[in-house]
């Protein structure tokens, strides 16, 4: 398992997986594969949001870019997620400001503001047709969290001046998010949900046309680091002053530092028909994105054609299992029973990049060369955030990328090698953990 080539494990190369995404996004390219030998200021691996923004920014601050991608610009995760727009890390800030003092835990919250603010502007410009709508509710799943998610709220509004985010008491919940499951929660007006895959193609596009060279289907064999780094891939060297590793889950073993530390986990989303408009107001009243309070998150949203967009499901290997509609459909069914006759008309998954202590992984692996990954399910804002960050440090302005790699990111216990059956077992664990 931990040898598995996760790039071509679920997927054939060169095609997008069968989601509701890519069948109702239009890609920009093909991109012509990288061959020959090539030199430029900045090499980035990887196209997802981590990358395509890392090149957007670089390129607008004058950096000649090279952007490498094994398969094609969006496959990975970032064309594949729930497309929820969070604000915060990953951690809450109670738990940042134990384990970091309140100085970085503010610093860290202020960073995840701006991650969606870029986000939310870069959409608008670049990807008007990734549709981004406001609003995010959390929802407990237990009547014993609602007390602590509501004193939740109020510490945002008062330590943080946060005032966008709001308790839900179970009235208001069961009239937002029409299930029987949830006994409370939050409402935050500051997060939301894009068309995950055409903000994407809107990044790419604006990358495109800031000058940076685009290369599909160019996956990279070997690196060398020193001045400059040498990236080989099947048919082209390229020479760089600077490298940004920017593969997230889909890295595998080929840079081990990083390897060791963000662990590849599957996740799923399924699509229901559409459907008509008095029951999808029934299941989202107000049109927000909800995610749940469960170990194994529960996170869903209606698409702009009324499908019920649905996530969620366990995987234990990386291997996506043979009927992913079945699996995911199970969990969307305990919430919503009145779906229980509604069609799947797309299933897919996808590979995402988590930390021991979830929060991102960034790191100068060499003085020339960087690493952003393992936003831990946050990535839809943290990731495009992580790409600036990274082009700012390349410009000599580090402050945010040193502030989020000051952080240390531990390793997983046995290194890559044994991150997947540890998984396992935490996976196990917390899921029964829900279930009581
Ligand atoms: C099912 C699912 C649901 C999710 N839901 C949400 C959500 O609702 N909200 C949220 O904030 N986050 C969510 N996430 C997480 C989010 O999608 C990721 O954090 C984010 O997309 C990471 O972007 P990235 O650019 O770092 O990585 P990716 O988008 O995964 O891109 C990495 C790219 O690197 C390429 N690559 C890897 N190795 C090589 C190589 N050797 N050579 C060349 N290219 C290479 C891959 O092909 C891939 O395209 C979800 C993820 C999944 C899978």
């Amino acid at each position: 398992m931990a040898g598995l080539d996760l790039i071509t494990a679920n997927d054939r190369p060169g095609e997008y997986p069968p989601s509701w995404y890519a069948a109702t996004a239009t890609p920009p390219g093909p991109f012509p594969a990288a061959e020959g030998d090539i030199a430029c200021d900045l090499a980035i691996i990887g196209g997802g949001y981590t990358g395509l923004s890392a090149a957007l920014h670089a390129a607008q601050a004058g950096l000649d870019v090279v952007l490498v991608e094994a398969s094609r610009l969006g496959f990975g995760a970032s064309g594949r997620n729930g497309g929820q727009v969070h604000p915060g890390q990953r951690l809450d800030q109670e738990a940042l400001e134990k384990m970091l003092g309140q100085g970085r835990a503010r610093a860290l919250w202020d960073l995840a503001l701006d991650s969606v603010d870029l986000t939310i502007g870069l959409a608008r410009e670049h990807a008007p047709d990734a549709n981004y709508v406001p609003g995010l509710i959390e929802a407990d799943h237990r009547a014993r969290f609602v007390p602590h998610s509501h004193a939740y709220a109020r510490k945002l509004n008062q330590d943080y001046g946060y005032d966008l985010i709001r308790p839900l008491e179970r009235e208001e919940m069961r009239a937002l998010v029409g299930s029987p499951a949830y006994h409370g929660g939050t409402l935050d007006m500051g997060g939301g949900h894009l068309h995950p895959l055409r903000y994407a193609f809107g990044l790419a596009r604006a990358a495109g046309a800031a000058g940076v060279r685009l290369h599909e289907m160019s996956r990279v064999t070997r690196v060398e680091n020193g001045d400059p780094v040498r990236i080989h891939t099947d048919r082209a060297t390229i020479r760089a002053r600077h490298l940004l590793w920017a593969c997230n889950g889909y890295l595998g073993h080929a840079e081990p530092n990083v390897a060791a530390r963000v662990m590849p986990i599957n996740n799923f989303i399924i699509a229901t028909e559409p459907l008509d408009e008095a029951t999808a107001k029934g299941l989202i009243a107000n049109n927000a994105a909800v995610a749940d309070s469960k170990f194994v998150i529960n996170y869903f949203r209606l698409s702009g054609d009324r499908r019920m967009l649905f996530g969620g499901g366990e995987s234990y290997g990386y291997r996506f299992p043979r009927d992913i509609a079945a699996k995911v459909r199970a969990p969307m069914l305990e919430i919503y029973p009145q779906l229980k006759d509604a069609r799947i008309d797309y299933a897919w998954g996808g590979t995402l990049g988590i930390t021991m202590n979830r929060l991102p992984h960034f790191a100068r692996l060499a003085p020339n060369v960087l690493t952003a990954s393992g936003y831990s399910g946050h990535g839809v804002a943290l990731a495009t955030l992580g790409g600036k960050l990274a082009a700012q440090a390349l410009a000599g302005q580090a402050g945010g990328f040193d502030l989020l790699a000051e952080i240390p990111t531990p390793r997983f216990p046995g290194g890559a090698a044994l991150r997947a059956p540890l998984l396992a077992l935490a996976m196990v664990w917390y899921s029964l953990r829900d279930r009581l």
